[in-house]
């Protein structure tokens, strides 16, 4: 029912706005070949916590090491530059579910400029089911099945998308002001689901007790989410816990 809902307001929006680059306006894409080419890729990465230092593919500064269990970040782009905003509110809120597309390859190419060592599996940064049933899809979920299609040629990274579960429904991080609050927000959010079939594909593997993990989102805050996942993983085997999203949205206060 919703789903059907979901494609007739899509067809309705279509119809009002026909799609063209939202970038230069030309073509019948919301992101041309030409545009997404010439996007221009942060050509550095720094520490996912302080945000101040420098550093690798965005592993955490010395100073911040032993506060976080998320090894690194990888942040593809500015969210203000290249109307990466907008793409992401179409992305998210207007239900464009093709976008997961030129954005995937931005975030691919980002893993691959910034070193980033190799992933065992991707998981997906999962919704709440209420969160789920309204939207019709996980925006993080297609781009992770992007990323493991596309980062090692020939070789698909597996995708454990129900090994973590939300189940905390949560206001939008995007909506809560002070940083404070989004955090708090987030605090035990998640859980690891030792039921799912990603647990029991997990089993299979042969670093099944000490795996290294790329979460994968759209965009990040605070980086309060990715913490709380990666917090949850390290309790449950997990080694290293990469992270890479499309753009980090600034602080408003
Ligand atoms: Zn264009
Ligand atoms: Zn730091």
């Amino acid at each position: 029912m919703l789903k059907i809902f979901t494609k007739t307001k899509i067809f309705i929006l279509d119809t009002l706005f026909p799609i063209s680059c939202l970038s230069c306006n030309k073509d019948d894409a919301w992101l041309c070949e030409n545009c997404l080419e010439n996007i221009n890729l942060l050509s550095f990465q720094v520490c996912p916590k302080c945000e101040d230092t420098v550093t690798e593919y965005g592993q955490l500064c010395r100073n911040c090491k032993t506060t976080s269990d998320l090894d690194a970040l990888v942040v593809a782009l500015k969210y203000q530059d290249n109307h990466i905003d907008k793409f992401v509110h179409l992305y998210k809120y207007r239900f464009v579910e093709d976008l997961h597309i030129p954005l995937g390859k931005i975030i691919v190419e980002a893993i691959l400029n910034s070193g980033l060592p190799m992933p065992d599996i991707i998981i997906p940064v999962p919704l709440h089911k209420r969160r789920l049933r309204w939207r019709g899809f996980n925006q993080s979920e297609l781009l992770a099945k992007y990323v493991s299609q596309n980062l090692t040629p020939g070789f698909e990274i597996p995708v454990f998308s129900n090994l973590l579960t939300r189940h905390k429904y949560t206001p939008p991080q995007m909506k809560i002001g002070k940083y404070a609050d989004r955090q708090k927000n987030m605090r035990n959010a998640f859980a690891f689901n030792h039921k799912s079939d990603s647990f029991q594909q997990l089993e299979q593997l042969e670093h099944s007790n000490k795996y290294n993990v790329l979460l994968v989102d759209d965009i990040s805050t605070t980086g309060s989410t990715l913490f709380e996942c990666a917090k949850v993983l390290k309790q449950n085997g997990a080694k290293k816990v990469f992270g890479a999203v499309i753009a980090r949205q600034d602080m408003k206060n």
